[in-house]
């Protein structure tokens, strides 16, 4: 792994920068480029003006990971049900994307599966998927545990996978037997050898094998919804590729990417009848996740260093 990318990904999980860092006037400037605002309404915000401009559909997700009381779990889970009411008066075509351990994972597995179903349920009324983020190598079971328990439940649930991990295809499967959904990422936490490809070639090519999967004709006639959640062109243009060339329609491959990474890939996508989507994070704890946004891309970095000495 790249040095600084350890580095970062290291200064992710301290607990002291966790906690402290988000007062740090260089990272909350910085931080801008990957994120509206901390409030519910800065995302809110964000979202018509990508729907006025570009036509573009979202996703939400509150940054906050590891609660350690269920009280917190329970009000994240209040947050989110009231924001569906906010995104149907503002008649937005957005989702939500949730962290378990946010919901309490950690602390009330049963709770925490509560938690999901009543979003679940509120989404559906909705007529939207919600979707279940994958976090750390120990998480993976418990969380596609639930996974599959609560879509026996809802169909409109679907989670994230990520391509760094050797197990991924397998797990692959079972959701795709399911007839579930899925999004695609590469990965983004710090993984041992022993659970994840080391070699990023690798990990790309996991990613097109998997995503190949994910839109054959098996996985379709199961009613599978895949989603791309990646800024990668060469996969991109890859999985575009393929479909064409096996007669997948355009609009059965949906891409999503992140705000404020890759623009004018975003509008492209748009424009060629893909199904396109824009996660928006927003809240006050984004000192991990961002970490994780600079270590995708050791020269971020110098875009923090230019904001310090900016005036
Ligand atoms: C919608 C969505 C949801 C996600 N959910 C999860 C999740 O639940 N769990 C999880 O582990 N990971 C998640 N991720 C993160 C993911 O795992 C990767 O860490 C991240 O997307 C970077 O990988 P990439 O596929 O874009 O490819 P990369 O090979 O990392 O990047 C390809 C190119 O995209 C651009 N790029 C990528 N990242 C950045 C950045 N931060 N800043 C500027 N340019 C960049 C660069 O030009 C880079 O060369 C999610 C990503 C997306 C888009």
């Amino acid at each position: 792994m790249h040095p600084v990318r350890s580095l970062l990904l290291a200064a992710s999980e301290n607990r002291w920068m966790r906690a402290n860092a988000t007062t740090l006037p260089v990272f909350r400037k910085a931080v801008k480029r990957f994120m509206p605002g901390e409030r519910l309404d800065d995302a809110l915000e964000a979202a018509d003006t990508l729907r006025r401009q570009d036509r573009i559909a979202t996703i939400f997700t509150r940054l906050g990971e590891n609660v350690t009381e269920m009280a917190e779990a329970d009000a994240v889970t209040e947050h989110y049900l009231e924001a569906y009411g906010r995104i149907a008066q503002a008649g937005l075509d957005t989702q939500i994307s949730v962290k378990l351990t946010q919901l309490g994972l950690d602390i009330d597995p049963a709770r925490c599966r509560d938690h999901v179903r009543r979003l679940a349920a509120r989404a559906a009324e909705q007529g939207a998927i919600l979707y279940i983020d994958m976090e750390q190598h120990p998480y993976v079971d418990a969380t596609l545990a639930l996974y599959h328990a609560v879509l026996a439940e809802y169909p409109n649930v679907g989670v994230c996978l990520q391509a760094y991990l050797y197990r991924t295809a397998k797990d692959l499967e079972a959701i795709i037997g399911a007839g579930g959904a899925v999004r695609l990422v590469k990965g983004a936490y710090k993984e041992p050898a022993s659970v994840a490809f080391p070699k990023k070639v690798d990990v790309d090519a996991n990613y097109l094998s998997l995503a190949k999967a994910m839109i054959g004709e098996p996985a379709r006639t199961r009613g599978f919804r895949a989603v791309f959640g990646t800024h990668d062109v060469s996969i991109i243009d890859a999985i575009q590729q393929h479909a064409k060339a096996t007669g997948v329609p355009n609009d059965a491959c949906e891409f999503a990417l992140l705000y404020g990474i890759q623009r004018s890939v975003q509008q492209q996508l748009g424009r060629d009848g893909y199904g396109l989507r824009v996660l928006i994070s927003y809240g006050e704890y984004w000192f991990p996740w961002y970490m994780r946004r600079l270590a995708e891309r050791p020269a971020n970095v110098w875009f923090v260093a230019r904001t310090m000495f900016a005036r």
